[in-house]
């Protein structure tokens, strides 16, 4: 299961601070030194940790937590709202244009989910937001990836534009945006080449295909159980793309946590979606506050 690891050590760190009635200072920073260990341990960003553990401990440390009665729920309480903060506070809603179609690119490297994920976004907002969706296959490299959407497509009942493998994606990107238009799809949602490692080949296309159709979002897919792999990525393809969101698949798996709570604090960008396992309704929304409370147990 995901974040069991972290969720162990946390509740270890905690559980004689949650006795306790009065805490003091000492009591706080072993519970920081803990905390600080089991966030390395579930892979988080060092620099992260570092500023996490200080903010907690400035305001755990404060007069009124020690002078408190119940100081030790105190201090779990800070953890859980730092924790929130952390992965953005607040959920993030996917942007929309006013004037349709909405485009969104989906990029990330192979593997990761993405092609997977955009039937599954196509699929959840046709239904939480009456949207009518179009894929588009422009991962022309990856042998049966135009297969796959339209299999996906298929499944979904959500038509999928293609020109094969001999077109470029940014042609492609453009004729599909038309295409959309002419059926009065309200949603486009391009599939893009991923690759094994990020180069510039990639980066450029995608840059290009960005100009092309200007969409409303960018997603990164990152695959959370690459952890600090993940956090790499999505900084590398925000620094040469300005990604609009992330979206984190297989947090059904065993995941650390490293990826979900460093990469908000890395990148800048929130956390919109996570993949919560392989068929195509396994898609949520994210929320801060909630994983959180699911990470403290
Ligand atoms: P792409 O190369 O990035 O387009 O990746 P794919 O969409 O082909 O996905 C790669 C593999 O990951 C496939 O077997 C998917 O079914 C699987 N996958 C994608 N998202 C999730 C998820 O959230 N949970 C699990 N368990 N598997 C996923």
């Amino acid at each position: 299961m995901a974040f069991e690891g972290l969720t162990g050590r946390l509740q270890d760190a905690f559980s004689s601070l949650r006795k306790k009635g009065k805490v003091s200072e000492q009591d706080v920073q072993d519970a920081m030194r803990q905390v600080r260990l089991a966030l390395l341990e579930a892979d988080v960003n060092y620099k992260v940790v570092r500023e996490f553990v200080n903010s907690v401990r400035e305001k755990a440390i404060g007069e009124e937590v020690l002078e408190s009665l119940n100081g030790g729920q105190q201090v779990v309480k800070i953890v859980y709202d730092e924790l929130s903060e952390l992965m953005g506070g607040e959920q993030a809603e996917v942007v929309t244009s006013y004037i349709p179609p909405t485009v969104y690119m989906m990029t990330g490297l192979q593997g990761a989910g993405k092609t997977t994920t955009a039937g599954k976004l196509a699929n959840f907002l046709r239904k939480s937001k009456n949207m009518k969706p179009m894929l588009i296959a422009a991962d022309i490299y990856r042998p049966a990836a135009i297969d796959q959407l339209q299999t996906i497509g298929e499944q979904l009942n959500i038509p999928v534009f293609s020109m094969g493998d001999q077109v470029s994606p940014v042609e492609i990107a453009k004729k599909g945006l038309e295409e959309a238009k002419a059926q009065n799809r309200d949603l486009v949602i391009i599939d893009t080449a991923g690759r094994l490692h990020i180069d510039e080949v990639l980066m450029t296309e995608l840059k290009e295909i960005k100009t092309a159709v200007d969409p409303e979002e960018i997603f990164l897919v990152v695959d959370a159980m690459t952890g600090q792999d993940a956090v790499n990525v999505a900084d590398s393809f925000n620094d040469q793309l300005d990604i609009s969101s992330v979206i984190l698949t297989k947090l059904d798996g065993d995941t650390r946590g490293g990826a979900a709570l460093s990469i908000r604090k890395v990148t800048g960008k929130p956390i919109k979606f996570t993949g919560t396992g392989e068929k195509l309704d396994a898609l949520e929304p994210f929320y801060p506050d909630r994983m959180a409370n699911r990470i403290l147990g």
